[in-house]
């Protein structure tokens, strides 16, 4: 074998989540990882309907391509089809723009430093030197990783510029394509589709070709390039996530660091003592990436944020700049062929509630029923709509049932009997709940929009609690809503805190 320059250092993965997940002593779905720069969800477009057409011929190679692939990236990109090199991921493309562009005796420059490690690895698999004398190829990450700003476009030629951040940015080097520069840039960040890997180079058309010839035949799945055309027909709307960027920046700003300003989805903290503070959230289950004199921490969203922030104050023995979380919480992922569901819950929470899966008029009924209950709530995700809104609304009170079932834990000290009378104009509701962990389920509505009862009983099937609700009424709405809201009184009654031990003469639930 061709020996590798005496200074590569291959890539360095950071421990698995199965792992962290042991060292942590949680359930891989409580480990949180802030450490891979990828949204917290997979787009609403990644689902199994999505690839269902490629998986029915999943057994040929893509003859002819990749079908609308190509032009939807030209479109977005405002280039031609024929600027375009499809590769699995961006990495794909740093490797292959490498060995185009250089080999043994060649020097590839890398501006600006620190920077993406992939680079050098990509260089020293070519057999060239990282050096800037004479550089055959130079590569530049703008906005950079891990600095996260955006360093002044180098003048050298051939220049590779890695945008895998640029959604974030919006700054482009895609006008200098005739000028000797190449783009490449990825769906793993905005779009949420790192697992896939898949990405693209833009070059000006003779590059473009040259860049193919070097590939092999057929270079990415089709079922991602499925995933990419669906994503593209939605493009991210990265404004949250900045805004939450800077709310996090705020945050560690109240904590005494001072996080470099971002052009990304990610946050360089400059700290002493990194490597062991990294180790120590690690510990809790919360994965940052670690170097010599700081932390990087990818943006999440709010509720996952927080938790690192408590974390970290708690670690550096600062007061929280966020409210505690703490208490009876839990979190779970429920994804089956139709829909995934994500539910975040905390049982002590002060009706801080968002259900967002798709199921319009049942996503503002559990809303109401997570409001009335005093919990803190979000549920997200997505489901076969196309089909109608059964599964959605279904596997959200499913999951909402399972993360319930978990937060309770073994049941001890809870009032475990709640009931309540809600009206609403000309509707009245009356729910009553047992927590004892027998689930039963017996709901009469008068009348009602279709599915409210159906979601009612899973939620009880599901949280193996016994739910009571009868409602009476003209509309329709109204009298789902009140059935809602009296659930979540009459639960919220029956978590309240009482004693200590199991709530039953028998002693076990
Ligand atoms: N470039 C940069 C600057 C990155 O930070 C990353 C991922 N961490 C990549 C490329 C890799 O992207 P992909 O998943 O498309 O291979």
């Amino acid at each position: 074998m061709r020996a590798l320059p005496a200074s590569f250092r291959p890539y360095g993965w950071a421990p698995s989540t199965d792992e962290i997940a042991r060292l942590a002593g949680l359930d891989p779905v409580e480990v949180l990882r802030f450490d891979g720069n990828v949204p917290p969800e997979p787009p609403p477009s990644a689902r199994p309907g999505a690839i269902a057409q490629r998986l029915a011929v999943v057994n040929e190679y893509p003859h002819g391509g990749y079908g609308p692939l190509v032009p939807a990236i030209a479109r977005y990109a405002g280039v031609e089809p024929e600027n375009v090199v499809l590769g699995a991921g961006a990495d794909d493309l740093i490797f292959l723009v490498a060995r185009a562009f250089a080999g043994p005796g060649d020097e590839v420059a890398i501006d600006p430093q620190p920077t993406y490690p992939l680079f050098g690895i990509a260089a020293g698999v070519a057999s060239a030197d990282v050096g800037d004398t004479a550089p055959a190829l130079t590569f530049s990450c703008r906005p950079n990783n891990p600095s996260g700003d955006l360093p002044d476009l180098p003048a050298a030629r051939p220049l590779a510029v890695d945008e895998a951040y640029f959604e974030y940015g919006s700054e482009s080097a895609v006008g200098l394509l005739d000028d000797g520069v190449v783009v490449i840039r990825t769906f793993s960040k905005a779009f949420g589709l790192a697992g896939a890997r898949i990405g693209y180079a833009l070059a000006a058309p003779d590059v473009a070709a040259e860049l193919r010839a070097r590939q092999h035949p057929a270079p990415v799945s089709t079922l991602s390039a499925e995933l990419a055309v669906a994503a593209l027909a939605d493009p991210p709307d990265v404004a949250p996530v900045l805004e939450e960027r800077e709310r996090v920046a705020e945050a560690l700003r109240a904590l005494g660091l001072a996080p470099l300003p971002s052009w990304t989805n990610f946050l360089f903290v400059p700290v002493d003592g990194a490597r062991d503070l990294a180790a120590r959230l690690l510990a809790r289950g919360l994965a940052v990436r670690q170097f010599d004199d700081g932390i990087r921490l990818s943006v999440r969203d709010q509720a996952d944020d927080d938790v690192l922030l408590e974390a970290l104050a708690r670690e550096l023995d600062r007061p929280s700049p966020v409210p505690p979380g703490g208490g009876r919480r839990a979190r779970l992922v429920r994804a089956t062929a139709e829909t995934r569901i994500r539910v975040r819950l905390a049982l002590d929470g002060t009706g801080r509630v968002s259900v967002s899966t798709g199921a319009g008029l049942y996503d503002h009924f559990l809303e109401q029923l997570g409001f009335h209950g005093g919990l803190d709530l979000l549920v997200s995700g997505a489901g076969d709509l196309e089909t109608g809104e059964h599964h959605t609304a279904e596997d959200a009170a499913l999951a909402l049932g399972a993360a319930l079932d978990r937060a309770l834990g073994d049941r001890r000290g809870i009032a475990r009997y709640g009931s309540a009378e809600v009206p609403m104009d000309d509707a009245l509701a009356r729910a009553t709940v047992d927590l004892g962990g027998r689930p039963w389920s017996e709901i009469r509505l008068s009348t009602e929009p279709g599915l409210a009862a159906h979601v009612l009983g899973s939620l009880a099937q599901a949280g193996r609690l016994a739910l009571h609700v009868e409602a009476t009424g003209h509309d329709p709405h109204h009298v789902a809503e009140a059935a809602f809201k009296a659930t979540g009184r009459a639960l919220r009654a029956a978590l309240a805190p009482e004693g200590a031990g199991v709530p039953s003469t028998k002693g076990l639930l």
